[in-house]
């Protein structure tokens, strides 16, 4: 690597660099300024706005999310936190999500609503789960394929009308190239009674990680990284995107060309994307470099497509619909403005359509893709051809879900364990290249500057 420019005295010398202003770069900056406020810090963020996934669009009186944004908080300390940031502006609201499927529509989760569906469907789902938990044995390996996994848990009927289909259309690539190491919080497994049940139609709501949630009552989720960022706006270089890091010399380079010196580095950028931008650190004999690991870590992207249509109620209130189907090219179709009014003007309402998209294929273009997703919307039952879309606009979100493949978990493993080793924390969604929501991004800001802080107390160094 160029040695870089060597340091002016007006140059900042921060202590702490912090890599990306989502939520767990902005979290981790506000807990350091409060815990350790003898120790400087600066955040570094490409954009010119903080929130990262997290952030919202408002284009003629339509706020859309980087597709919806939902806050499911559980740990208390988080809980109150965001309660205290967004005060009177955060609302509690009821989760509405469905599953369109055989021509009709259930309550999620699939597994535990199947009432609806063909008859002989219902059958064979019922008699494949019963037959399931009979033989129902804890799993021998952490990374058990995911199609595998669905079959043993659910039953070849649950698994094959749902779980392996959605999936597989989700994440782009065969279920059982996945492994299932990202399911205990995402896939909720009901009891036989509570199958048996909503095959009856006795309804089994409530279930899974979100059945509430709580969303800003105005201005999409961009609310809540937009109040941190208020916190803590002493410490942001919007604009600032990172060209390369001398790991050896524990210095940060700017597409720019500044320079900024630490002594730990809080990383939120995507795994792949900061191991080919690390330069100097030595490879431990026999283990592959850090760019060869990155070459190895894989992701699907998401074009989420928004839509103002222009009547205001819109799937009978529902928040969001799966599609596991292929005739629908969609997996996901969301509903702002049943979510919050305030997300569509006075009698519109809003569409956001979410498309998978593998980075390495070409990606369709808008004309396209509005075309598909009306197309689709139509065939749902869920637009008639009378209906105008007044607004359309686009978003591509790359990274969107990191494949969890054989190799991941020992890959991401090694990586961030030499990055430790080098004072580099990578953290959050895409840092540790994993599947989570933004509680645990907030968490891990809060984690991260724990640890760093403990390392550069006094006593530690
Ligand atoms: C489709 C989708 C739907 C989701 N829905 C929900 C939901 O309903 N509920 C929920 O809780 N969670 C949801 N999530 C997850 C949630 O968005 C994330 O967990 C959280 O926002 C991640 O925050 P982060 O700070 O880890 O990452 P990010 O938000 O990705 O932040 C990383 C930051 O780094 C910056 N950056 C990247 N490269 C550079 C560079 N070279 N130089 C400087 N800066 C750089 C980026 O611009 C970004 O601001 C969803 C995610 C997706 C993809």
């Amino acid at each position: 690597m160029r040695p870089l420019k060597s340091e002016t005295k007006r140059e900042m010398r921060p202590r702490i660099v912090v890599l990306g202003a989502g939520l767990a770069g902005l979290s981790a900056a506000w807990h350091l300024a409060r815990q350790s406020p003898d120790l400087s810090r600066i955040v570094l963020e490409k954009d010119d706005s903080a929130g990262g996934l997290c952030r919202s669009r408002s284009v003629d009186g339509f706020t859309f999310d980087y597709t919806g944004h939902y806050l499911h908080l559980r740990d208390p300390a988080m809980t109150a936190w965001v309660e205290r940031l967004l005060g009177d502006e955060l609302v509690e609201v009821e989760r509405r999500s469905l599953i369109q499927s055989h021509g009709v529509r259930l309550e999620f989760p699939f597994q535990a609503n199947l009432h609806g569906l063909p008859p002989e469907l219902v059958a064979r789902c019922l008699i494949d789960f019963v037959r399931a938990s009979d033989d129902l044995a804890p799993p021998n390996d952490a990374a058990e394929p995911f199609g595998r996994w669905a079959r043993r848990v659910f039953g070849d009927g649950i698994a094959e009308a749902f779980m392996i289909p959605y999936n597989a259309k989700l994440f782009g690539v065969d279920a059982d190239e996945l492994t299932s190491e990202w399911v205990a919080w995402a896939v909720p497994r009901p009891d036989l009674e509570q199958v048996v049940r909503g095959a009856l139609g006795i309804a089994n709501r409530g279930m899974g990680y979100n059945p509430r949630f709580r969303y800003p009552r105005c201005g999409g989720i961009g609310s809540l990284p937009a109040a941190l960022a208020e916190c803590v706006a002493d410490d942001l270089q919007l604009g600032a995107p990172v060209a390369r890091i001398d790991a050896a010399g524990r210095r940060v380079q700017l597409a720019d060309g500044r320079e900024f010196a630490y002594e730990r580095l809080i990383s939120t950028l995507p795994l792949a994307e900061l191991l080919h931008r690390i330069e100097g650190l030595v490879t431990p004999g026999g283990a592959p470099p850090l760019s060869q690991i990155a070459a190895r870590l894989r992701w699907t992207a998401v074009i989420d497509v928004g839509l103002g249509i222009d009547r205001p109620e819109i799937a009978g209130g529902a928040h969001w619909i799966y599609f596991p189907e292929p005739e629908y090219p969609f997996y996901r179709a969301g509903f702002p403005s049943n979510v919050c009014r305030a997300m569509a003007p006075e009698g519109c309402s809003s569409i956001s359509v979410e498309f998978s998209q593998r980075p390495d294929r070409p990606r369709p273009s808008h004309d396209e893709l509005v075309a598909a997703a009306r197309g689709g919307l139509e065939r749902a039952g869920l637009l008639s051809p009378e209906d105008r879309i007044v607004l359309s606009t686009e978003a591509l979100i790359d990274p969107a879900y990191v494949i969890f493949d054989a190799e991941r978990t020992r890959l991401v493993d090694e990586a961030l364990a030499r990055l430790d080793e080098a004072g580099i924390l990578s953290i959050g969604r895409f840092g540790a290249w994993t599947y989570s929501y933004m509680e645990r991004a907030l968490i891990d800001g809060k984690t991260a500057a724990e640890r760093v802080a403990a390392a550069l107390t006094p006593a530690a160094r």
